[in-house]
Formats: C-alpha cells, structure tokens, sequence
C-alpha cells in the first residue's frame, strides 16, 4: 500500500516524490514505462565511454533561485553557457557560413561582409522590419523584427522541418524563445544560473530518488501499477490526453528521432550546437556533448535531431486549436480530487526543465494545503 503512485520518473515525477517522501513521510511508489529514470534528460556512457544524452542535448538555465537552490540539494555544478551557430548560404556571397544564433552583430557582419556598430545595427533591423499590426504567429515575431530574409534564412526552414507547420501556423511563443541581439553577446541563453549537473543527470535523479520511502519501478506502465499496487493518490506526468483514454481526440505532439554518433576524434564541432535551417536538410541540428559535460576523452559523440511525426511524444505544439483541445483535458483534469497532473505533457506545456521543477515545487505547495500527510492521516 502506497500513499502516492508518481507515473513518469523525469523532473516532474522526481522532483514531487522527493518531496512528499523526504519533506512529508509519505509512501511513495515512483513508476517509469521507460527502463531507467530521468524522463528526457536521462544521460549516459556510450559504448565508448562519452556521455551522452539519449533523448538530445539538455542544457540547464534558470533565473530562479529557488528552482536552482532546489537541484543543488541534489548536485554540484559545472558552469556552462551554452552557445550555437547556424549554418547558411551568405546571401551576399553566396558562400556557406557558420554564424552565431540567435543573430547578433557579428551575425549580420559575417553574412553581409559588414562593420555595422550595435546603433547601426538597430537602425538595419527597422529598415527591414515589416508591420506586423498584432503578433501572432512565430512568423509575425521573426519578420517584425529583422525582416524576410532573415526570417527566410534562419526560421522558415527550420521551424518547418521541426513542425511540420509554417511559422506562420504556430503561436508566436515558438520562435520568441529565440531573441534577437544587436550586442555581440552569442551565448544561446542569458538566464541568471547556466550550469550542468557536475556528474550528469542520472546521478542527480538517483540521489533525488534516493530515499527509504521511495520505491521505484522502472520498466512498469500505469496499467500494469494499477493491477499490481495500491495507492491512494496519484501524481501523472504522462500526456494529459492518455490518462482520459483520448477521450476528446488526441492531443498533437510533435516528435523526433535521434542520431547518435561516435567519432574517432577528440572533438567534432566548433561549439556546442550547429544549427541546421535549410529546409534541404533532414536534420535541425547536431550538438557535441563534450562541450556540455567537460569531459575529456580521446573519443566524441554527437547526435542529430530529425524531427518526426512517430515517436515519444516530445513537444506540445502551440497552436490555438491544441490549446482549445487541451482545455476540454485541463477541465477532466481540474475535476480529478486524487490526481495531479505535472509536467511537460501532462500540462501540454512547452515547459523548460527549470519551468517544470518549478511547477512540481508549486504543486507541492497545493499538495501540503489540502492533503495532511499520510504518516498523521
Ligand atoms: P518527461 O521527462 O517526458 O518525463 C515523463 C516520463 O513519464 C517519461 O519518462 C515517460 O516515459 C513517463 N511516462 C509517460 N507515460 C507513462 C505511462 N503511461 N506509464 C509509465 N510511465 C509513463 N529543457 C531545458 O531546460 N533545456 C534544454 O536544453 C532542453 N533540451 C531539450 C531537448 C529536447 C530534444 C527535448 C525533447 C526537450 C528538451 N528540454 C530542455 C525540455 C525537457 O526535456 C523537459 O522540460 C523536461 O524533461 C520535462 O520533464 P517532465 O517530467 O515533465 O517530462
Ligand atoms: N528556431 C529556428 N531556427 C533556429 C533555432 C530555433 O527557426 O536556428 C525556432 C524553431 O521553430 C524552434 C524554436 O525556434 O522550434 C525554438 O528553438 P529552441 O532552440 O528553443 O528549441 P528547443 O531547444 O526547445 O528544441
């Protein structure tokens, strides 16, 4: 008899049982289909001993505190501060080009064979702007601000490919997670914490999970916890559509299939992620873990991301109609007293890792005001 069953062993799962283990006494059974824990950001050796990250580069930023205070009960840190580039056709030369994403100065000059200052650059970024009366879409977020043909060189293809939807047929919130720069700074994220988990992901969700009150199953579906276990509540961080049984239709995810190589060299690509936008190419992008983890090893692995419509479900698509859809499912699960819903697919959030610790710790919170802990219940 378990006070919980936590369905789903990533960030969200993880980060709840703890807290109801650790911080409340209670039972908690934590259950994963999958054969290991730590959801998407499940990292491991490869055969020839890299690290790697089986489910595409994880890097970890936040402007929370809390959320990074939080993990660090769990982990040391290694700074990181990822950077990427893109790899285009100069529309001046002609010539293919790895320049730095987001666009920055050094972008626009290395395309353009330009010496613009950041105030020039500004005034380049209105003259070729278009008007876009109210921001909608991922396309009005791009061409309001640079202009076609940027937009045409670095999103078009690339959101196509990883959505199968024109820019112009998803939320403006996609391509808005991408700034625009008219400074130098190439860094991919400016968030106030940028670090990864000194010994990998794994080793901070198996300390995290580490505790007398948590059992885990790996390997285990819900259907099959159900028949074998019992428990009083239930933590689900599976796709919010599956727990109702698709009962609405099914709610869109977008997937990818992944690419992993060994390489026998030390080192691979020039930064840690090179972007891919043409529509030509199969793949959005590769990434070197190396320059994630630090790791040194006369061997490099890297993966690519193909973006799929079969597979785990990965993304949420924001788009209106999914939002509707999600709705009818937020209000089946509002309705649920012993069930919380937590997480990326559970919520039908584009959630970051922070953003989901964040929810879990906020769930939590929710938790302790109405269930009294099961030890005094
Ligand atoms: P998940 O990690 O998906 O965990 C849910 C778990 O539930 C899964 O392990 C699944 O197997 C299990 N499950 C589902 N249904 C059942 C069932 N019926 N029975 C049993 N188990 C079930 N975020 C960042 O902050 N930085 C990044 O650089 C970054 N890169 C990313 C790159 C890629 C390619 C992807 C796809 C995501 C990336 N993210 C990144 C987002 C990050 O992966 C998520 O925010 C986070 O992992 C979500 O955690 P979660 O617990 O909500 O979901
Ligand atoms: N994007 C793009 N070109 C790029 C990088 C991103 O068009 O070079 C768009 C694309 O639609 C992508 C979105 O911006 O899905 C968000 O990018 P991000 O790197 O945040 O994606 P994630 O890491 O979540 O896959």
């Amino acid at each position: 008899m378990f006070d919980w069953l936590v369905v789903g062993a990533g960030f969200a799962g993880s980060v709840l049982a703890e807290r109801l283990a650790a911080s409340r006494g209670d039972r908690v059974l934590v259950i994963d289909k999958r054969d290991h824990i730590g959801g998407n950001a499940y990292d491991h050796a490869d055969q020839a001993g890299v690290m790697i990250h089986r489910y595409g580069p994880h890097i970890f930023h936040t402007n929370s505190e809390a959320v990074f205070t939080h993990l660090s009960r769990f982990t040391d840190w290694r700074p990181y501060e990822h950077r990427v580039l893109a790899e285009v056709v100069s529309p001046s030369t002609g010539q293919t080009v790895q320049v730095p994403m987001p666009i920055n100065l050094d972008t626009i000059n290395r395309l353009y064979g330009l010496e613009l200052t950041e105030d020039q650059l500004e005034a380049w970024f209105a003259e070729r702007a278009e008007q876009v009366e109210q921001v909608r879409s991922s396309e009005d977020v791009v061409v309001g601000k640079v202009g076609r043909e940027l937009y045409e060189l670095f999103f078009r293809g690339y959101t196509r490919k990883q959505w199968a939807l024109d820019p112009s047929e998803l939320d403006k919130s996609v391509t808005a997670r991408v700034p625009t720069r008219t400074n130098r700074d190439d860094r991919y994220f400016t968030d106030r914490f940028q670090a990864m988990p000194r010994d990998g992901y794994t080793a901070m969700f198996s300390r995290m999970l580490d505790h007398p009150n948590i059992t885990i199953r790996t390997g285990m579906e819900f259907a099959e916890a159900r028949k074998r276990f019992s428990f009083r509540r239930v933590i689900w961080t599976g796709p919010v559509d599956e727990y109702f049984g698709h009962r609405y239709g099914r709610l869109p995810y977008r997937s990818l299939r992944f690419q992993h190589e060994t390489l026998d060299q030390e080192q691979a690509l020039p930064t840690g992620t090179v972007n891919h936008p043409a529509e030509s190419t199969p793949f959005t992008r590769v990434s070197e873990y190396k320059y994630l983890t630090g790791q040194v090893h006369p061997k490099t692995s890297v993966t690519y991301e193909f973006p799929s419509a079969e597979g785990d479900p990965y993304y949420p698509i924001p788009r209106p109609e999914n939002q509707a859809l999600y709705k009818k499912y937020e209000a089946l699960a509002d309705a649920e007293r012993e069930t919380w819903f937590v997480g990326r697919l559970a919520t039908y959030r584009y959630y970051n890792m922070d953003q989901v610790v964040g929810q879990a710790l906020a769930t939590f919170e929710r938790i302790q005001k109405v269930v009294p802990p099961m030890a005094v219940n």
